[in-house]
């Protein structure tokens, strides 16, 4: 294949734009912020399933408290209502000692659950003070998300904006090259992810080798316009003063 010495420099700024492309697509995959985002997520997972765990223990200690309220209160009616059978004189002696006696009992019952309420109460105070820690941890950690997102957001813009200019800048080279010289680049780089290179101090600047004596004999020996192609890596090999010839 043949190509002036000035076309097959211009393969070089193709291959300047494609490799500054490859680049932009590698940062973007590997963008440090799509890794944090991640861990950010997972731990706001946790923290969110922490924080309905915290809410049902204190919603199980609320219905504990009004189920101990509602017994209390029932221990107070019926003392009340023993104690107003026994003031209204109403009643036998025999029955008036039955009051006296499940009167005992009914105080003792009430301050055994007078205890337990305290115990209740402290209880929650402390699971509150649980369910508001963890609803903190919940929103810090969803601004850190979102300040995080924000960053990779920008971090793509940027290389979009990039992108866009390099692509426009391949538009405006692949006309001025040879199709056939094209299809060849596209091929190797399809291959090997590099199409074209210079040849530089004697080495492919592809796959980087040096090449040995005589293949740089051979190299010598073809024509300016002959299209040289790297017999390790296939890239298309360019040379100017600075190859080594
Ligand atoms: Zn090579």
């Amino acid at each position: 294949m043949k190509a002036e010495p000035a076309v097959q420099r211009q393969l070089l700024d193709l291959a300047k734009v494609d490799a500054e492309l490859n680049r932009v697509a590698h940062r973007r995959r590997t963008l440090p912020e799509l890794a944090e985002i991640e861990d950010v997520e997972k731990r706001l997972r946790e923290r969110r399933d922490a924080l309905i765990a915290v809410q049902t223990s204190a919603s199980d200690l609320d219905r504990e408290v009004s189920k101990q309220e509602r017994e209390v209160e029932s221990v107070r009616a019926r003392a009340d209502r023993d104690r107003k059978l026994m003031e209204s004189g109403s009643v036998s002696a025999k029955q008036l000692s039955d009051l006296e006696h499940e009167l005992e009992t009914l105080a003792r019952r009430q301050a055994a659950l007078e205890d337990d309420q305290l115990e209740l109460m402290e209880r929650k105070e402390a699971v509150d003070a649980d369910v508001q820690r963890t609803a903190a941890e919940v929103d810090k950690t969803e601004r850190e998300l979102d300040e995080l997102r924000k960053r990779r957001d920008e971090a793509l813009a940027d290389l979009d904006t990039t992108r866009a200019r390099r692509e426009a800048d391949r538009e405006s080279l692949l006309p001025k090259l040879p199709e056939n010289l094209v299809a060849l680049y596209e091929r190797v780089r399809a291959h090997k992810g590099i199409g074209a290179a210079l040849l530089k101090a004697r080495r492919c600047g592809a796959c980087q080798l040096e090449l040995d004596r005589s293949t740089i004999a051979e190299i010598k020996a073809t024509a300016d316009d002959e299209v040289v192609q790297c017999d390790n890596c296939g890239a298309v090999l360019v040379r100017t003063l600075e190859s080594g010839l």
